[in-house]
Protein backbone atom coordinates (compact mmCIF):
# COMPACT_ATOMS: atom_id res chain seq x y z
CA UNK A 1 0.00 0.00 0.00
CA UNK A 2 1.58 3.97 -0.95
CA UNK A 3 1.85 5.44 2.02
CA UNK A 4 3.61 9.10 2.85
CA UNK A 5 6.32 8.72 5.21
CA UNK A 6 9.33 11.59 6.57
CA UNK A 7 12.75 11.08 5.11
CA UNK A 8 15.22 13.58 6.44
CA UNK A 9 14.08 16.75 5.76
CA UNK A 10 11.74 15.09 3.07
CA UNK A 11 8.38 13.78 2.49
CA UNK A 12 8.16 10.91 0.53
CA UNK A 13 6.24 8.32 -1.43
CA UNK A 14 6.98 4.96 -0.23
CA UNK A 15 5.38 1.55 -0.73
CA UNK A 16 4.22 -0.64 2.40
CA UNK A 17 3.25 -4.01 2.95
CA UNK A 18 -0.67 -4.28 2.87
CA UNK A 19 -2.30 -4.57 6.30
CA UNK A 20 -4.80 -6.72 7.11
CA UNK A 21 -7.06 -7.29 10.76
CA UNK A 22 -5.75 -11.30 10.45
CA UNK A 23 -7.84 -11.51 13.43
CA UNK A 24 -7.92 -8.22 15.20
CA UNK A 25 -10.92 -6.64 16.43
CA UNK A 26 -11.27 -3.46 14.71
CA UNK A 27 -11.40 -2.21 10.56
CA UNK A 28 -9.30 -2.11 8.16
CA UNK A 29 -10.26 1.16 6.53
CA UNK A 30 -9.54 2.41 2.76
CA UNK A 31 -8.49 6.07 3.74
CA UNK A 32 -10.05 8.89 1.25
CA UNK A 33 -8.38 11.41 2.65
CA UNK A 34 -6.54 13.18 5.50
CA UNK A 35 -5.85 16.82 7.14
CA UNK A 36 -2.80 17.99 7.51
CA UNK A 37 -2.52 19.18 11.04
CA UNK A 38 -0.35 21.66 12.47
CA UNK A 39 1.06 19.33 15.20
CA UNK A 40 1.95 17.30 11.79
CA UNK A 41 4.31 20.28 10.60
CA UNK A 42 5.90 20.15 13.65
CA UNK A 43 6.51 16.78 14.53
CA UNK A 44 8.26 16.85 11.18
CA UNK A 45 10.42 19.72 11.36
CA UNK A 46 11.41 19.13 15.22
CA UNK A 47 12.01 15.88 13.90
CA UNK A 48 9.94 14.73 16.91
CA UNK A 49 9.57 11.43 14.57
CA UNK A 50 12.01 8.96 12.98
CA UNK A 51 12.71 8.53 9.00
CA UNK A 52 9.78 6.21 7.80
CA UNK A 53 6.94 7.71 10.51
CA UNK A 54 3.36 7.99 8.47
CA UNK A 55 2.24 11.54 9.93
CA UNK A 56 -1.55 12.27 9.66
CA UNK A 57 -4.50 11.48 12.23
CA UNK A 58 -7.31 13.14 10.26
CA UNK A 59 -9.06 10.57 8.51
CA UNK A 60 -12.00 10.23 6.38
CA UNK A 61 -12.31 6.12 5.15
CA UNK A 62 -14.20 3.13 4.25
CA UNK A 63 -14.13 0.51 5.79
CA UNK A 64 -12.71 -2.62 4.02
CA UNK A 65 -12.65 -4.95 6.64
CA UNK A 66 -14.35 -5.24 9.71
CA UNK A 67 -14.67 -7.45 13.05
CA UNK A 68 -16.02 -5.52 15.55
CA UNK A 69 -19.17 -5.62 17.72
CA UNK A 70 -20.25 -2.10 16.88
CA UNK A 71 -22.99 -0.83 14.32
CA UNK A 72 -20.09 -0.31 11.47
CA UNK A 73 -19.91 -2.61 8.49
CA UNK A 74 -18.38 -2.82 5.67
CA UNK A 75 -18.81 0.17 3.42
CA UNK A 76 -19.49 2.45 5.67
CA UNK A 77 -17.66 6.03 5.88
CA UNK A 78 -16.12 7.01 8.60
CA UNK A 79 -14.52 9.81 10.46
CA UNK A 80 -12.19 8.79 13.49
CA UNK A 81 -9.52 10.84 15.51
CA UNK A 82 -6.50 8.89 16.97
CA UNK A 83 -6.23 9.21 20.65
CA UNK A 84 -8.69 7.35 23.39
CA UNK A 85 -8.34 8.18 27.23
CA UNK A 86 -8.52 5.31 29.36
CA UNK A 87 -11.70 6.87 31.65
CA UNK A 88 -9.83 5.83 35.03
CA UNK A 89 -6.42 7.23 35.52
CA UNK A 90 -5.56 10.49 37.67
CA UNK A 91 -5.59 12.83 34.67
CA UNK A 92 -8.99 11.23 33.10
CA UNK A 93 -10.90 11.67 36.85
CA UNK A 94 -9.87 16.13 36.25
CA UNK A 95 -11.08 16.09 32.86
CA UNK A 96 -7.26 16.20 31.40
CA UNK A 97 -7.78 13.40 29.22
CA UNK A 98 -5.50 14.40 26.71
CA UNK A 99 -2.63 13.63 29.85
CA UNK A 100 -3.72 10.41 30.08
CA UNK A 101 -0.77 7.91 29.49
CA UNK A 102 -3.60 5.32 27.26
CA UNK A 103 -4.92 8.29 24.97
CA UNK A 104 -0.43 9.15 24.26
CA UNK A 105 0.15 5.38 23.52
CA UNK A 106 -3.23 4.86 21.73
CA UNK A 107 -3.49 5.53 17.61
CA UNK A 108 -4.19 4.39 14.21
CA UNK A 109 -1.46 2.38 12.07
CA UNK A 110 0.55 3.02 10.41
CA UNK A 111 -0.71 6.98 10.36
CA UNK A 112 -3.54 9.10 8.47
CA UNK A 113 -1.15 9.65 5.34
CA UNK A 114 -1.54 5.95 4.18
CA UNK A 115 -4.17 4.25 1.39
CA UNK A 116 -5.06 1.59 4.15
CA UNK A 117 -5.09 2.53 8.31
CA UNK A 118 -5.94 0.22 10.97
CA UNK A 119 -9.01 1.70 13.49
CA UNK A 120 -9.16 -0.88 16.72
CA UNK A 121 -12.26 -1.62 17.79
CA UNK A 122 -11.48 1.19 20.56
CA UNK A 123 -11.80 3.84 17.82
CA UNK A 124 -14.54 2.65 16.39
CA UNK A 125 -16.56 2.47 20.07
CA UNK A 126 -15.27 5.84 21.14
CA UNK A 127 -14.29 8.17 18.68
CA UNK A 128 -15.66 6.81 15.57
CA UNK A 129 -19.13 8.58 13.48
CA UNK A 130 -20.47 7.64 10.06
CA UNK A 131 -20.35 10.66 7.90
CA UNK A 132 -23.53 11.93 6.60
CA UNK A 133 -24.04 11.78 2.87
CA UNK A 134 -24.59 15.73 2.93
CA UNK A 135 -20.95 16.47 4.07
CA UNK A 136 -18.05 16.42 1.99
CA UNK A 137 -15.12 14.50 2.99
CA UNK A 138 -13.02 17.68 3.39
CA UNK A 139 -15.88 19.34 5.82
CA UNK A 140 -15.77 16.67 7.98
CA UNK A 141 -11.86 16.35 7.98
CA UNK A 142 -12.40 19.57 10.72
CA UNK A 143 -13.97 16.48 13.19
CA UNK A 144 -10.71 16.12 15.43
CA UNK A 145 -9.13 19.80 15.35
CA UNK A 146 -12.51 21.08 15.74
CA UNK A 147 -13.05 19.32 18.65
CA UNK A 148 -9.86 20.36 19.78
CA UNK A 149 -11.33 24.08 19.77
CA UNK A 150 -14.46 22.85 21.18
CA UNK A 151 -12.60 21.70 24.03
CA UNK A 152 -10.12 24.51 24.34
CA UNK A 153 -13.84 26.88 24.48
CA UNK A 154 -15.14 24.72 26.97
CA UNK A 155 -12.03 24.85 28.97
CA UNK A 156 -12.86 28.55 29.70
CA UNK A 157 -16.20 28.59 30.88
CA UNK A 158 -17.75 31.08 29.25
CA UNK A 159 -20.74 32.78 29.77
CA UNK A 160 -23.33 34.93 27.78
CA UNK A 161 -21.98 38.09 26.30
CA UNK A 162 -18.30 37.10 26.67
CA UNK A 163 -15.98 38.62 24.17
CA UNK A 164 -12.67 36.46 23.05
CA UNK A 165 -9.95 37.25 21.09
CA UNK A 166 -8.06 34.46 18.64
CA UNK A 167 -4.70 35.75 18.34
CA UNK A 168 -3.17 34.22 14.87
CA UNK A 169 -5.88 33.90 12.28
CA UNK A 170 -4.07 30.70 10.44
CA UNK A 171 -6.43 27.56 9.76
CA UNK A 172 -6.48 26.86 13.38
CA UNK A 173 -7.30 30.55 14.53
CA UNK A 174 -10.05 30.66 11.66
CA UNK A 175 -11.20 27.57 13.10
CA UNK A 176 -11.24 28.20 16.78
CA UNK A 177 -12.92 31.57 15.65
CA UNK A 178 -15.84 30.05 13.69
CA UNK A 179 -16.24 27.49 16.75
CA UNK A 180 -16.84 30.47 19.20
CA UNK A 181 -18.98 32.03 17.21
CA UNK A 182 -20.73 28.63 16.26
CA UNK A 183 -21.17 28.52 20.21
CA UNK A 184 -22.69 32.10 20.25
CA UNK A 185 -20.10 34.24 22.09
CA UNK A 186 -18.90 37.26 20.07
CA UNK A 187 -15.06 36.93 18.86
CA UNK A 188 -12.62 39.42 17.21
CA UNK A 189 -9.26 38.09 15.54
CA UNK A 190 -5.62 39.76 15.03
CA UNK A 191 -2.97 38.69 13.41
CA UNK A 192 0.34 39.98 11.23
CA UNK A 193 -0.91 38.84 8.08
CA UNK A 194 -3.11 41.49 5.85
CA UNK A 195 -4.77 38.57 3.72
CA UNK A 196 -5.56 36.48 7.15
CA UNK A 197 -7.37 39.62 8.43
CA UNK A 198 -9.35 40.09 5.22
CA UNK A 199 -10.15 36.57 4.99
CA UNK A 200 -11.24 36.48 8.20
CA UNK A 201 -13.45 39.67 8.04
CA UNK A 202 -14.75 38.04 5.36
CA UNK A 203 -16.24 35.45 7.35
CA UNK A 204 -17.99 37.85 10.49
CA UNK A 205 -15.01 37.53 12.66
CA UNK A 206 -14.05 40.96 13.30
CA UNK A 207 -10.26 41.14 13.14
CA UNK A 208 -7.34 43.50 13.17
CA UNK A 209 -3.75 43.79 12.60
CA UNK A 210 -1.74 42.72 15.80
CA UNK A 211 0.51 46.12 15.00
CA UNK A 212 -3.39 48.47 15.79
CA UNK A 213 -3.83 46.74 18.50
CA UNK A 214 -3.63 49.83 20.96
CA UNK A 215 -6.01 50.83 18.71
CA UNK A 216 -8.12 47.30 19.34
CA UNK A 217 -7.81 47.75 22.81
CA UNK A 218 -8.99 51.44 23.46
CA UNK A 219 -12.24 50.41 21.09
CA UNK A 220 -13.13 47.10 22.91
CA UNK A 221 -12.20 48.90 26.31
CA UNK A 222 -15.10 51.75 25.46
CA UNK A 223 -17.53 48.93 24.87
CA UNK A 224 -16.75 47.05 28.12
CA UNK A 225 -13.73 46.23 30.30
CA UNK A 226 -11.94 44.26 28.09
CA UNK A 227 -11.83 40.82 26.23
CA UNK A 228 -12.76 38.03 28.66
CA UNK A 229 -10.74 35.34 27.06
CA UNK A 230 -7.64 35.44 24.55
CA UNK A 231 -7.10 32.69 22.48
CA UNK A 232 -3.22 32.02 21.64
CA UNK A 233 -3.31 29.99 18.98
CA UNK A 234 -0.34 31.61 16.87
CA UNK A 235 3.25 30.40 17.71
CA UNK A 236 4.71 33.15 17.63
CA UNK A 237 6.53 34.45 20.83
CA UNK A 238 5.30 38.14 21.15
CA UNK A 239 1.59 36.23 21.45
CA UNK A 240 1.31 36.79 25.58
CA UNK A 241 2.20 40.65 25.24
CA UNK A 242 -0.62 41.12 22.78
CA UNK A 243 -2.99 38.92 25.21
CA UNK A 244 -1.74 40.98 28.32
CA UNK A 245 -2.74 44.00 26.37
CA UNK A 246 -6.46 43.23 25.95
CA UNK A 247 -7.35 40.52 28.76
CA UNK A 248 -9.63 42.34 31.46
CA UNK A 249 -8.91 42.12 35.04
CA UNK A 250 -10.22 38.75 36.16
CA UNK A 251 -9.97 37.13 32.56
CA UNK A 252 -8.49 34.40 31.04
CA UNK A 253 -5.33 33.13 28.56
CA UNK A 254 -6.16 30.19 26.54
CA UNK A 255 -2.64 28.88 25.71
CA UNK A 256 -3.50 26.79 22.27
CA UNK A 257 0.43 26.37 20.73
CA UNK A 258 3.89 25.92 21.38
CA UNK A 259 6.32 28.70 21.09
CA UNK A 260 9.90 28.65 19.77
CA UNK A 261 11.15 30.03 23.03
CA UNK A 262 9.48 29.30 26.23
CA UNK A 263 9.05 33.13 27.24
CA UNK A 264 8.78 32.86 31.18
CA UNK A 265 5.59 33.98 32.71
CA UNK A 266 4.58 37.56 33.49
CA UNK A 267 4.08 36.80 37.00
CA UNK A 268 2.78 40.11 38.19
CA UNK A 269 0.50 40.58 35.19
CA UNK A 270 -1.37 37.24 36.53
CA UNK A 271 -0.95 38.39 40.19
CA UNK A 272 -2.28 42.14 39.77
CA UNK A 273 -4.89 41.11 37.92
CA UNK A 274 -6.01 38.11 38.57
CA UNK A 275 -5.64 36.28 35.64
CA UNK A 276 -6.48 32.75 34.95
CA UNK A 277 -4.00 31.25 32.39
CA UNK A 278 -5.19 27.80 31.09
CA UNK A 279 -3.54 25.58 28.24
CA UNK A 280 -6.01 23.32 26.18
CA UNK A 281 -4.18 20.33 24.15
CA UNK A 282 -6.57 17.28 22.41
CA UNK A 283 -10.31 16.28 22.96
CA UNK A 284 -12.02 14.11 24.50
CA UNK A 285 -14.68 11.46 23.07
CA UNK A 286 -17.55 13.78 24.44
CA UNK A 287 -15.58 17.44 22.52
CA UNK A 288 -15.60 15.18 19.59
CA UNK A 289 -19.25 13.79 19.05
CA UNK A 290 -20.00 17.56 19.95
CA UNK A 291 -17.49 18.52 16.66
CA UNK A 292 -19.06 16.19 14.59
CA UNK A 293 -22.75 17.42 15.46
CA UNK A 294 -21.47 20.88 14.74
CA UNK A 295 -20.27 20.00 11.40
CA UNK A 296 -22.65 17.37 10.36
CA UNK A 297 -25.59 19.94 11.65
CA UNK A 298 -23.94 22.61 9.45
CA UNK A 299 -23.82 24.73 12.54
CA UNK A 300 -20.03 25.46 11.89
CA UNK A 301 -18.51 27.16 8.76
CA UNK A 302 -15.30 25.45 7.82
CA UNK A 303 -16.19 25.64 3.96
CA UNK A 304 -13.44 27.23 2.31
CA UNK A 305 -10.12 26.88 4.37
CA UNK A 306 -8.91 23.69 2.59
CA UNK A 307 -6.57 23.35 -0.59
CA UNK A 308 -6.38 19.66 -1.50
CA UNK A 309 -3.46 18.21 -2.82
CA UNK A 310 -3.19 14.95 -4.18
CA UNK A 311 -1.10 12.71 -1.98
CA UNK A 312 2.18 12.45 -4.40
CA UNK A 313 1.84 16.08 -3.89
CA UNK A 314 2.10 16.01 0.07
CA UNK A 315 5.48 17.90 0.33
CA UNK A 316 4.20 20.89 -1.64
CA UNK A 317 1.32 20.86 0.61
CA UNK A 318 3.51 20.97 3.82
CA UNK A 319 5.67 23.55 2.09
CA UNK A 320 2.63 25.74 1.45
CA UNK A 321 1.38 25.27 4.95
CA UNK A 322 4.94 26.30 6.06
CA UNK A 323 4.83 29.53 3.68
CA UNK A 324 1.83 30.24 5.02
CA UNK A 325 0.75 29.95 1.25
CA UNK A 326 -2.80 28.01 2.17
CA UNK A 327 -4.57 27.63 5.07
CA UNK A 328 -5.21 24.12 5.36
CA UNK A 329 -3.87 21.01 3.33
CA UNK A 330 -6.31 18.31 2.78
CA UNK A 331 -4.57 15.24 1.06
CA UNK A 332 -6.41 12.89 -0.87
CA UNK A 333 -5.51 9.60 -0.95
CA UNK A 334 -8.35 7.46 -2.65
CA UNK A 335 -11.85 7.47 -4.41
CA UNK A 336 -14.64 6.43 -2.59
ZN1 LIG B 1 -5.02 17.47 14.23
ZN1 LIG C 1 -6.66 8.00 31.67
Amino acid sequence: MKTAQVHGENIIIKEMEDISLNGRKGAIVRVLGCGLCGSDIVKFREKIVHDGAVLGHEIVAVIDEINSDTRFKRGDKIVTSHHIPCGECIYCKHGNVSMCEHFKKTNIFPGGFSEKVFVSEEHLKNVAHLVPADITDEEISFYEPLGCCIRAIKRCNLIEGDKILTVGLGSIGLLMSEGIKALGYKVYGCDLLEDRIKLANSRGIESYNSKDLDKFAEIIQEKSCGIDAVFMTSGADKAIDVALKVVRKGGKILVFSSTPHNNGYPNNEIYYKELTILGSYSPSPKDLEDSFNLITKKKVNVRGLTSIYPIEKIQQAFDDTVSNKIFKAYIKIGEE
